[in-house]
C-alpha cells in the first residue's frame, strides 16, 4: 500500500507527471480569495481561470474564489473584465494580504504537450520525481528536494534543518529513514536523478 504523507507545505510549484501526455508538467497551487458580492458568484463560476467554492467555516458559509495564476498569463484586463475591487495582477502575487493557498487544486501546464488545465493534486500518483521502495511510494516535489532528500538520507546526523527543504524531510516516512534502508534508498534516488533530466 502506497503512503500518504501528510502535507501541509505544499510549495507554490511541483513537478508533475502531466495528466494528458505523461511528460513532464509544472503544477501550480491555486490562490484563495474571500468573494466580495454574491453577485459575483455566477461571473467566477463561468470563467475558464477562476472558480467559485463556497465552504462552512465555524458554522458559517463562506464564499471564496480560487485563481489559477498559471492560466493567468493567456489572458489580459480587457478580456478578463473582472468584477470591481478585483485586480488579475494581485492573483500573480501570492504574497499579498488576504490570499491563501487552496490545498490541492491548482493548474499544471505541459512544455510538451502544450496542456494548460485546472488539476487536483495528489501528490503520490502525480509527482515527477517518484519511486517505490519496499511497496511504498517515496516522492520528492522537485528536482532540488529530490537532492535534498539524498542528502538528508546519507547524512548521520538525520536534522532536517540543516536543510533548504525541512518542512519537506519532516514528512519522510520513517521506513525510508531506516539504517537498512538507506543504502537501497541512496540508489533509487541516484536512479531517479539519472533518469529524469
Ligand atoms: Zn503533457
Amino acid at each position: 500500500m502506497s503512503y500518504l504523507y501528510a502535507w501541509k507545505s505544499l510549495p507554490n510549484q511541483v513537478d508533475i507527471i502531466c495528466p494528458n501526455c505523461g511528460g513532464h508538467a509544472i503544477f501550480e497551487i491555486g490562490l484563495v480569495r474571500h468573494l466580495q458580492h454574491k453577485q459575483e458568484v455566477a461571473y467566477f463560476q463561468k470563467s475558464p481561470i477562476f472558480d467559485y467554492e463556497a465552504r462552512m467555516n465555524s458554522g458559517q458559509k463562506q464564499h471564496y474564489v480560487i485563481g489559477y495564476p498559471n492560466l493567468l498569463g493567456g489572458y489580459n484586463e480587457t478580456d478578463l473584465n473582472l468584477p470591481d475591487g478585483y485586480d488579475i495582477r494581485s492573483w500573480l502575487h501570492p504574497e499579498i494580504r488576504g490570499y491563501s493557498r487552496h490545498q490541492d487544486l491548482g493548474s499544471y501546464t505541459c512544455s510538451q504537450c502544450l496542456a494548460r488545465k485546472k488539476y487536483r493534486l495528489c501528490l503520490k500518483d502525480d509527482a515527477y520525481y517518484k519511486t517505490e521502495i519496499k511497496q511504498q511510494v517515496l516522492w520528492a516535489l522537485n528536482r532540488d528536494s529530490l537532492i535534498d532528500l539524498k542528502h538528508y538520507i546519507a547524512s548521520n546526523k538525520r536534522d532536517a534543518f540543516a536543510h533548504q527543504q525541512a518542512s519537506f524531510l519532516l514528512h519522510i516516512p520513517t521506513v525510508f529513514k531506516t539504517r537498512k534502508s538507506r543504502k537501497l534508498v541512496i540508489a533509487q534516488i541516484d536512479k531517479l536523478l539519472a533518469d529524469k533530466r
